[in-house]
């Protein structure tokens, strides 16, 4: 931690955070990349960006024109999309050409989220040796959507032994929990060495009952769908303490407008405008400031062997309104949080 951080701490009014990375982020394409990814770029200093585009990034071409893209959106500022491929069966030549492009590989079982149809339709340990095996010799991770198509909240809970069965098998291969949801999954870090997680906001802040207990809200409506109190509080302990196996992964998912407010609502929770603003007061909250820095990018570096950017980003405590919608010419976005105050705003 720098002592511009542990100052802001002392002071509590301002505070600054060293590299923060968001390790699970779409950014999507066209128009809605040209909305968002500012919106991601102004505040981090890298992000995952996930491949699940129509058709998915699974080539070298597509991922260096998608990053290029990526790249244009985000203008001046200082900001590293870290790429992934979508995962297929792939020889080891074609990942040693491509691993220089990217910082992971993106499982997901065939059908589960949006634009998944091409994912996997069985996780056999056999049959995806040859890629697994290669991916663990060229230490490219590998990021897993880790649902079944189960009952909706049964879905996390039903995968674990999917888990157990990768992370054992593959013991060199780094494999990232995506978005867990879970106190399942929380308990499953700790029993293998080779598996870490990334944690959302939404995540670490709402339950069930936020999304369907009243009346229904589609902008908290996401996959995995929140869970119970004690799989939140799962969460948070682990996130609050800094612990060495999650990190910060947002897994904002803009849908426009229309999508959500709409009888057949996407799912997705759009907070990159929001997270660390949002981070901040709940770490402030539980008395956990000094962990912050593991959380938005210590033990992102370290899972991912990358080293932090120069990039730092200071929050005053000052009231931030956030808007009510985010929109261009053609898309329109609705934040987590429309419309309300926070406590912490970026500091330009
Ligand atoms: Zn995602």
């Amino acid at each position: 931690m720098c002592n511009k951080t542990i100052l802001g701490i002392l002071n509590m009014q301002t505070i600054t955070i060293n590299s923060p990375f968001d390790m699970h982020l779409h950014l999507r394409d066209n128009d809605m990349l040209e909305l968002v990814a500012p919106l991601s770029s102004e505040t981090f200093a890298g992000a995952i960006i996930m491949p699940n585009l129509v058709p998915p990034v699974d080539t070298k071409e597509a991922v260096i024109a998608y990053k290029n893209r990526i790249l244009n959106a985000t203008k001046n500022d200082q900001f590293n999309p870290l790429m992934t491929l979508f995962f297929k069966p792939y020889s080891k030549d074609f990942l040693t050409s491509i691993k220089d492009n990217i910082s992971a590989i993106k499982l997901y079982p065939a059908g589960i989220t949006t634009n998944s149809e091409g994912g996997v339709e069985s996780i056999d340990t056999i049959a995806l040796a040859p890629t697994l095996n290669a991916m663990a010799e060229l230490n490219i991770p590998l990021c897993v959507h880790g649902e079944t198509n189960g009952f909706v909240m049964d879905r996390e809970k039903e995968f674990m032994n999917v888990y157990e069965a990768l992370a054992s098998a593959f013991p060199k291969l780094k494999i990232i929990m995506e978005h867990i949801t879970t106190k399942d999954a929380v308990d499953m870090l700790a029993k293998y060495d080779n598996l870490y997680a990334t944690i959302t906001l939404h995540h670490l802040l709402i339950t069930l009952d936020d999304v369907a207990g009243g009346m229904l809200q589609p902008h908290l409506f996401c996959k995995p769908i929140a869970k119970r109190y004690e799989d939140r509080d799962a969460l948070l302990k682990v996130a609050l303490e800094g612990n060495e196996k999650v990190m910060f992964g947002s897994d904002s998912a803009p849908h426009p407008q229309h999508a959500k407010e709409n009888c057949g609502c996407a799912a997705g929770v759009f907070t990159s405008p929001i997270a660390i603003q949002v981070l901040v007061e709940l770490f402030e909250n539980n008395n956990k400031l000094e962990n912050l820095q593991k959380f938005l990018s210590d033990n992102a570096c370290k899972i991912y062997n990358m080293k932090a950017s120069s990039k730092t980003i200071t929050l005053e405590k000052t009231n931030f309104k956030v808007p009510s919608i985010y929109e261009n010419d053609t898309q329109k976005v609705v934040p987590m949080y429309a419309g309300e105050t926070l406590n912490w705003s970026i500091k330009c």
